[in-house]
């Protein structure tokens, strides 16, 4: 198969880059170069940008109902090649083509959310807030806005991002993962065909050159970031120190707590689904189990094995795969790293990946499903994020001991509690410290019109991505005290602070 070079998507248009820097995209399933991706130098952003500030300040008077409608018919379009898409998509991940549709389906659901845009623009008004004086306020669109987003899900992080921020008037500049930057490409193409301005929803590929240039920008007026953790830091605090509003979302190491009353062979597979769906590279997997008391343990273990044995490793494309590769080889190698690791640190092996290998694609970057059981908390390997289809078990003695862990950890993406007992539920979901809860869920991503964060070191920044507080993200808030029927007639001076009494 010939190399693609792919391009830039600026100004309504692909754009050839200039900066003769390139990065490799790769088939994870063969380990093969696929395309190349240009890297954006600070001239090439800045060129973007500059097209972006003309292009939105018309974009941002059109009436949020004929905003919606374009997205509407991006909703469309999308639905129309959904299965290419995630073909795609799934070539450059390594998912699975089923999981691919699962990861553009959960963008489209944030797309949905963000065609309320008419409602949920609508401010607050108030009458009569003191004698002939009204007061109300309005959402009024940032600018530019960029959007950082990770590999692991190349169709619904952008979408999460981009929706609601053209939705309110922004033109959106993102800087997709250089490992799987087509899908986003082509949203480009369909974001144009629905109908939205050239200029409005731009793609421009890079690394930390092209990061830097947009986060010094002048004007870039927000930047919104997801990806490991040190990444989030730095660019929270830059994007921060040059003025801009940031939200930048990071890693995760979610806990599933497993109470003596749960139904074991439910939670077994639900724990496998949510540990080894996607290899593991999801920031909401399930990497530690906390089963709590030694009898619960023992048997969660034991069902938890016959089920880890059994699953299928295959290519992305393999309808019969539970999970496909691993992204690149360096995550490959940190992975296995990893488990040696936790080994060193007196981690027993009940299921070893490492050795895996699948025939016809011995350079594909697949490694086999690992459980690890009694991994203590002080090894690295239960401390860091492994990013990788390996389920560690932490045994608790008690249900405090196993509410203090997640607490404790130094992330707070998600967590998650099996049990039939209301009033323990009850008590962990309000007492826990963590972004996001499941009762009985595995992997509690909340739905397009609730909002998404951790935190502690999951998320920098206050506001949570989709549902309501991703329109409070990218727009500021404008508020006019007006006062019409008697002020003008009276014509009297004031001298003190006018107060509402
Ligand atoms: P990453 O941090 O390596 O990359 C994310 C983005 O940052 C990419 O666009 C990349 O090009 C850019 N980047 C990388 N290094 C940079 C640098 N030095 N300076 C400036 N920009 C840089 O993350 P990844 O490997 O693509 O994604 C996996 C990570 O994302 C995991 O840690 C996962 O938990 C996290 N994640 C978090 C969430 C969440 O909502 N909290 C969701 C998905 C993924």
């Amino acid at each position: 198969m010939p190399v693609r070079d792919l391009t830039h998507f600026i100004a309504g248009k692909p754009s050839a880059s200039t900066s003769g820097r390139y990065s490799d995209v790769f088939n994870p399933n063969t380990g093969e170069v696929q395309a190349r991706v240009p890297l954006a130098s600070s001239a090439e952003v800045d060129a973007a940008v500059a097209d972006a500030v003309q292009a939105q300040r018309s974009w941002a008077t059109w009436n949020p109902q004929r905003r919606a409608r374009i997205l509407t018919k991006f909703l469309h379009l999308v639905e129309q090649e959904r299965e290419s898409l995630a073909q795609l998509l799934s070539a450059e991940h390594g998912k699975t083509v089923a999981d691919a549709h699962g990861d553009i389906q959960r963008g489209l659901e944030v797309v949905e959310f963000a065609c309320g845009i008419p409602h949920l623009l609508k401010g607050e008004y108030t009458v009569g807030a003191g004698e002939g004086i009204d007061v109300y306020s309005m959402r009024q669109p940032l600018g530019v806005v960029a959007g950082i987003t990770p590999f692991n899900f190349p169709a619904m992080i952008p979408l999460w991002k981009a929706a609601p921020a053209i939705a309110c008037g922004n033109a959106f500049i993102l800087k997709p993962s250089e490992r799987d930057p087509s899908v986003p490409l082509r949203l480009a193409e369909l974001f144009l065909e629905a109908g939205l301005p050239p200029g409005i929803f731009n793609v421009v590929n890079g690394d930390k050159e092209a990061v830097d240039a947009l986060l010094h920008h002048p004007d870039i007026s927000a930047v919104g970031f997801v990806g490991s953790t040190p990444i989030a830091q730095y660019i929270y605090s830059t994007a921060t120190a040059n003025g801009k509003r940031a939200q930048c979302f990071g890693g995760a190491k979610n806990h599933a707590i497993v109470m003596p009353d749960a139904d074991l062979d439910q939670v077994a597979d639900a724990l496998v689904g949510a540990g080894y769906g996607s290899a593991g590279e999801r920031c909401m997997a399930i990497s530690v189990a906390v089963p709590v008391g030694e009898a619960t343990a023992d048997a969660l273990v034991a069902k938890l094995t016959e089920r880890v044995r059994n699953l299928t490793v295959g290519t992305s494309d393999d309808e019969d795969a539970d999970f496909g590769p691993l992204v690149c080889s360096d995550a490959l190698d940190r992975v296995n790293s990893y488990i040696d690791i936790a080994i060193a640190d007196g981690a027993d092996v009940v299921v070893d990946g490492r050795a895996f290998t699948l025939p016809g694609h011995e350079k594909g970057f697949f490694t086999g499903p690992t459980l690890l059981d009694n991994v203590p908390t002080t090894s690295r390997a239960y401390i860091e994020e492994i990013f990788g289809p390996v389920l560690t078990v932490v045994r608790a003695d008690t249900y405090d001991e196993a509410l203090r862990l997640p607490s404790e950890h130094e992330y707070g993406n998600g967590v998650a509690i099996f049990t039939r007992d209301g009033d323990t539920a009850r008590d962990f979901t309000t007492r826990v410290n963590v972004g996001m809860v499941g009762v009985n869920v595995p992997i509690p991503v909340p739905v397009a019109y609730h909002t998404f964060g951790g935190w502690k070191a999951s998320n920098f920044g206050d506001l949570n991505q989709h549902g309501p507080d991703s329109i409070r993200f990218y727009t500021k808030t404008k508020t006019v005290t007006q006062r019409w029927p008697s002020g003008i007639k009276e014509n009297e001076g004031h001298f003190i602070i006018p107060t509402m009494k």
